[in-house]
């Protein structure tokens, strides 16, 4: 159905019935001119937004629009996360272009409402306005957290290990495929078996953001610095870097790297470890704490949730340099580059 046919208030109300639900911290929801919600007597708001553009972040011959949904909340979600906080109430503002169906828009808020409901949240509001070419998906998403539990990137101190939930270098080895297949053709799986190739691309197209981990980390209390991987481990451990005023060392062979993120980058003639310290979107958290405490974090993620967590690496003083340490023993500056956008 094309938007024109029921406009701009037929789609909102649809949109409505879709993301609705029966909650008490909701005294006005979408359908007036601001969403009124409860907040708690004490604690911290945590506040973060993310921004979608077709073509940029996502790209519609890859992704379905149930995808592009869930992929918008999960980074934003994975925000709050990485602060230590639970994600509370969304807004989600969209910008459409005329060819987009109304059908489209409600797979990309089912996708949306998937991750809302996983991770126990709302949309309470937004904004719908036409757009001249492409998509725009544009998320705020309000969270809270304790403030004994606020986990900040600045925290990290000199004797820290640095540790990373998960593996990394996945999204950006399942997107080099997609992009090599530009459909879903089966010449392109290099050698996968369909059920890996199916865990290699949904590494891409349905990423988990670490939310349980990360609250046992903010409950548990030890952890010092925390940042969710969204542009790559180089970049993400410099904000940490440059936030805490530290050096590092990483040491490359810790690097967690799954088997299938190697084979993917070998048949592309890339590196899986490239894949990891510049791809970006595993949202995996990276945290530092001291050496005891280390090891009693990583069990408790490991026993209650089931992810690995593998240690990295260590925090430097800051005139030592953020260095990349090769299975030789080379030093090398941590180059840190990400996705640049200008
Ligand atoms: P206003 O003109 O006051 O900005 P709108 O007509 O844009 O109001 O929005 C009406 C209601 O619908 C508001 O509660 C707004 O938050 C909600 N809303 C509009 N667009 C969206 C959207 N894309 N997703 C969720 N809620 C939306
Ligand atoms: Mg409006």
């Amino acid at each position: 159905m094309r938007l024109e046919r029921i406009g701009e208030f037929g789609l909102i109300a649809r949109l409505k019935d879709k993301v609705c639900r029966p909650n008490q911290r909701v005294v006005a929801g979408i359908g007036d001119d601001a969403a009124a919600v409860r907040v708690p007597s004490k604690g911290l708001l945590l506040l973060t937004a993310d921004v979608l553009v077709e073509d940029v972040h996502f790209n519609r011959r890859i992704q379905t629009f149930w995808q592009i949904g869930w992929r918008a909340l999960v980074a934003n979600v994975s925000d709050i996360a990485a602060m230590g906080g639970v994600p509370k109430h969304a807004l989600v503002s969209i910008c459409l272009p005329k060819t987009v169906s109304v059908e489209q828009v409600e797979e990309l808020y089912d996708g949306m409402q998937a991750v809302a409901d996983e991770h126990h949240f709302q949309i309470i509001g937004g904004d719908t306005v036409s757009s001249p070419r492409d998509l725009v998906v544009s998320v705020s998403l309000c969270g809270e957290v304790e403030e004994r539990e606020l986990i900040t990137r600045g925290g990290a101190r000199v004797g820290d290990l640095i540790c990373v939930t998960g593996d990394l270098g996945g999204s950006q080895a399942g997107l080099a495929m997609l992009q090599l297949s530009g459909t879903r053709k089966k010449s392109h799986r290099a050698s996968l078996s369909a059920e890996q190739w199916s865990a290699v691309r949904d590494r891409h197209l349905r990423p988990q953001p670490r939310l349980y981990e990360a609250r046992l980390l903010a409950q548990e209390g030890s952890v010092h610095a925390m940042i969710d991987v969204s542009d790559g481990l180089a970049g993400d451990v410099g904000h940490i870097a440059r936030e805490s005023g530290v050096g590092m060392e990483i040491l490359e062979e810790k690097i967690p790297i799954g088997s299938q993120t190697h084979r993917v980058a070998r048949y592309l003639g890339k590196s899986g470890l490239d894949f990891a310290l510049h791809g970006g979107e595993d949202f995996e958290l990276i945290f530092t704490l001291s050496p005891v405490d280390a090891r009693r974090a990583a069990e408790k993620v490991r026993g209650e949730t089931g992810t690995p967590v593998s240690v990295i690496g260590k925090i430097l003083p800051a005139q030592e340099g953020s260095v990349l340490v090769s299975p030789q023993g080379k030093r090398n500056p941590l180059i840190i580059e990400g996705y640049r956008h200008f």
